[in-house]
């Protein structure tokens, strides 16, 4: 027998850019533990790209229609370290439009392999080079679009619509499921646009919010936060993927960010290890940025506090990364037994003990 479906509404979704948002929020057992007060994360891996980047890729796509920047059949060109590339791939294949994605050779090898896997051409540049350099990934995407007829180039470092997508989903999003409680809010910075649109709104329903931008070694943002100089001897390069910046994008909205903390890449690798295994929320590399700057400034929240820290993406994207042992002894993040051993028998039996802790603990 058939049951009756009269009561019933349809609730599938038209395409998959209607997937995004309404991420969760999480409590973050341990860090509020250390922490002293109660710690949120907002799993931003929930979108269908597994990124908070997911938020910007139509609505960037759409403000160019409406300006007529772009037409039926044309091409969206961006530069990205993977996640906006990948919404806008998702976002191009639903609008009917070609995409070419800049990239640099710094990205982790998932995410590159995941745009191409999407349809979208990429084009991976040096990373070591400044950014008006003719092979830089920024200059590379300007002159693809100066030489391809009817295409757009998104430049989500100074393309406002980045900002006003975070200002719009995110920002409501921190605000209602804290029930209001929200203090403290913590991003990462990159383009500025998730950490200023959120940022923006939580200030407008209570001023007292504190904003805190989370920067990387090696970038400029912190001390032209600080000094309103762009100082490039700051500039160096460091493997923090979507984390600061060697430029100052104008989405970075200074004026709602109260504070820039800056994080190191081991730190930053360490936190997000250790959190994924404690609290089984498999978090990105930026994520653990994050991190890093809340227990750097743990001992400045009180009881009543509800921090809320933005997680950007998913712990798969870093396999080869911050998740391979391999890679981290590369960096000089975990010391090879032989560093430690005068001899290959000593380094032998240190290896045996070593592994046996791995295997009762977890890698550290
Ligand atoms: N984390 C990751 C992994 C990112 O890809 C990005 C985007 N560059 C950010 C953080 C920073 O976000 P935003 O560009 O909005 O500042």
């Amino acid at each position: 027998m058939t049951q009756d479906s009269s009561e019933l509404k349809p609730q599938w979704l038209d395409n998959i850019m209607q997937t995004v948002g309404n991420t969760p929020m999480v409590k973050l057992h341990g860090l509020s533990k250390l922490a002293g007060c109660l710690v949120l994360g907002k799993l931003e891996s929930f979108n269908p790209g597994l990124s908070a980047k997911d938020r910007i890729g139509l609505a960037v796509i759409e403000a160019a229609e409406k300006k007529g920047l772009i037409q039926p059949g044309g091409t969206i060109i961006e530069s990205t370290s993977g996640n906006t590339g990948y919404s806008i791939a998702m976002a191009c294949i639903v609008k009917g439009y070609k995409c070419i994605l800049t990239t640099t050779d710094k990205s982790a090898e998932e995410k590159i392999a995941q745009l191409k896997a999407l349809g979208a051409e990429v084009l991976v540049c040096p990373n070591h080079v400044p950014s008006d350099d003719p092979l830089s990934y920024y200059s590379q995407a300007e002159r693809l679009a100066r030489e391809i007829p009817n295409s757009f180039y998104v430049n989500q470092y100074y393309n406002h619509t980045n900002v006003e997508a975070h200002y719009q989903s995110t920002g409501p999003e921190l605000w209602s499921q804290t029930g209001g409680q929200i203090t403290y809010y913590m991003a990462t910075v990159g383009t500025g646009g998730t950490v200023s649109g959120a940022g923006r709104y939580l200030k407008e329903k209570n001023p007292d919010i504190k904003v805190i931008g989370v920067d990387a070694e090696g970038s400029v943002l912190t001390k032209f936060h600080q000094t309103g100089i762009l100082d490039k001897s700051e500039i160096h390069s460091y493997q923090l993927e979507g984390v600061g910046k060697n430029i100052i994008p104008s989405n970075v909205e200074f004026d709602t960010i109260d504070r820039f903390i800056k994080v190191d890449d081991r730190s930053s690798a360490f936190r997000a290890r250790q959190l994924t295994k404690s609290e089984g929320i498999f978090v990105g590399y930026s994520s653990g940025a994050v991190i890093e700057a809340l227990m750097r400034m743990r001992r400045e929240f009180k009881p009543h506090d509800v921090v809320v820290l933005l997680f950007s993406d998913h712990g798969s994207k870093y396999l080869s990364k911050i998740y391979n042992n391999g890679w981290m002894q590369k960096q000089g993040f975990i010391r090879k037994i032989a560093d430690y051993a005068p001899s290959y028998q000593i380094q032998r039996r240190l290896e045996h003990v070593f592994n046996k802790y791995i295997k009762n603990y977890g890698n550290i």
